[in-house]
């Protein structure tokens, strides 16, 4: 689905309003006039102090933002519309220190949207299997401090799986999970969940890889490190992509939160040639998405 490109001018000019905002809204929920979503009757009245229709039939009350990313949140829509156009305009990713001071809410308030955002955006990319080509791998990330011990099993850091669709002289779409371990079963599961069975999926043979070959034709070989990025070249560029973004936006990033980060990251590869779509591709994403109830947490 094709969106319209637009600039921080003119994205301002079209939701610099609460009014314009919550007309956007309507449009994405009731494209041909309103509906009860209750008894089904076509006619209501709009209440403006209260952002909500009311049935004319059975008087149910009806908000804007109802069933929406923005339900039941105090930061007013015009906020929100802009946090959507500022946090995928950051490429490095934006922070919840910066995001707070920009739109004028607490820290708080901003790393709770930010979250929010993900969700949607992770939404987005769950529906994609891989196919073609793929390249997958292991990797560890994140932790506190860079450098130190690498490899396999490093300390403080998260182990995740990569696939990578490789499309010869560039990567397709690619998919990345956080997982408590690099086993056989979750292996498994992570292919069963983001690729199409039975594509060329090539591994660099660790054990735990070979369990691929139950549902893709595997190949996994094991290769000297000068030749690694002959045979898997993309999820290593992937895998090197997500580590500079995860140092240079987030300082190291720790396990609580490292998924939502991968699928931030995630969600810009696969649209990094849509870049100046991406504003109203995200915001039809968030008014797509149905409630999200974060798990409640200390700051
Ligand atoms: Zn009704």
């Amino acid at each position: 689905m094709k969106a319209e490109a637009m600039n921080l001018v003119q994205w301002q000019e079209r939701f610099g309003t609460e009014e314009a905002c919550i007309e956007a809204l309507k449009q994405q929920r009731w494209p041909n006039g309103f509906q009860c979503p209750k008894c089904g009757h076509d006619r209501g009245h709009w209440i403006v102090s209260r952002k909500l229709y009311q049935c004319g039939r059975c008087r149910h009350q009806a908000s804007v933002t109802a069933g929406t990313l923005f339900h039941s949140s105090n930061v007013p829509l015009v906020q929100w519309f802009l946090a959507i156009y500022l946090m995928v305009c950051d490429k490095g990713g934006l922070s919840a220190l910066r995001l707070s001071k920009q739109i004028g809410v607490s820290w708080i308030t901003a790393h709770r949207m930010l979250r929010k955002m993900r969700h949607a955006m992770a939404d987005r990319d769950s529906i994609y299997r891989l196919g073609g080509l793929v390249e997958l791998d292991d990797a560890f990330v994140g932790g506190r401090r860079s450098g130190g011990k690498s490899g396999r099993g490093a300390e403080g850091k998260t182990p995740i799986l990569v696939a990578v669709e490789s499309r010869g002289k560039k990567a397709g779409f690619i998919a990345m999970e956080t997982t408590p371990s690099v086993s056989a079963e979750k292996v498994r599961q992570f292919a069963k969940r983001r690729l199409l069975p039975w594509q060329t999926t090539h591994t660099d043979g660790l054990v735990a890889l070979r369990v691929l070959g139950e549902t893709q034709q595997h190949e996994g070989r094991v290769t000297p490190a000068d030749q690694v990025d002959k045979w898997l070249p993309w999820v290593h560029i992937a895998i090197g992509n997500l580590k500079a973004y995860l140092l240079g936006t987030f300082h190291g990033v720790t396990g609580k939160y490292l998924q939502e980060y991968l699928d931030e990251f995630v969600y810009r590869f696969n649209r990094r040639f849509w870049e100046p779509e991406l504003p109203l591709r995200l915001l039809n994403a968030c008014m797509d998405h149905t409630p999200v109830r974060l798990a409640a947490e200390k700051g």
